[in-house]
């Protein structure tokens, strides 16, 4: 008797990969170049400068704008920094901030300085050739 049975060798374990829906990222979230102010009904932000800062020309005028997105309480667009800082920065109704404004006026000492030394350099030098 010559019972040659194989080692079980089943050709079994062929079930057919389940789940092969996958489920393709299409979802990518178009971010709409939206004004940024809460509850503006501006859908499209003409100017590029408007796209790339996301406001539009009303709300980058505006005195005030509410912005959940940058933080809660009121925000102004700074031309100084180009940025939406809170309102508080501001005095007044200047479009540039406090901060800006001092940067701005050292700035102006500064080369006042630098000016009034030359004159004295100039001054000393002209002294010198006396
Ligand atoms: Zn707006
Ligand atoms: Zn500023």
């Amino acid at each position: 008797m010559c019972i040659s049975q194989g080692f079980g060798v089943s050709a079994e374990g062929h079930l057919p990969c389940s789940g092969g829906e996958q489920q393709a990222a299409t979802s990518a979230l178009r971010k709409a170049k939206r004004c940024r102010a809460l509850g503006c009904t501006v859908q499209d932000l003409g100017g590029s400068y408007c796209r790339k800062k996301r406001l539009c020309e009303a709300h980058m005028k505006a005195d005030a704008i509410e912005a959940p997105e940058c933080g809660p309480g009121m925000w102004r667009y700074c031309q100084q920094c180009g940025k939406l800082e809170q309102l508080h920065r501001f005095e007044g109704t200047k479009r540039s901030c406090r901060a800006s404004l001092v940067k701005r006026k050292a700035n102006a000492d500064k080369a006042m300085y630098r000016q009034q030394r030359r004159q004295q350099q100039q001054q000393q030098q002209y002294a010198a050739q006396l």
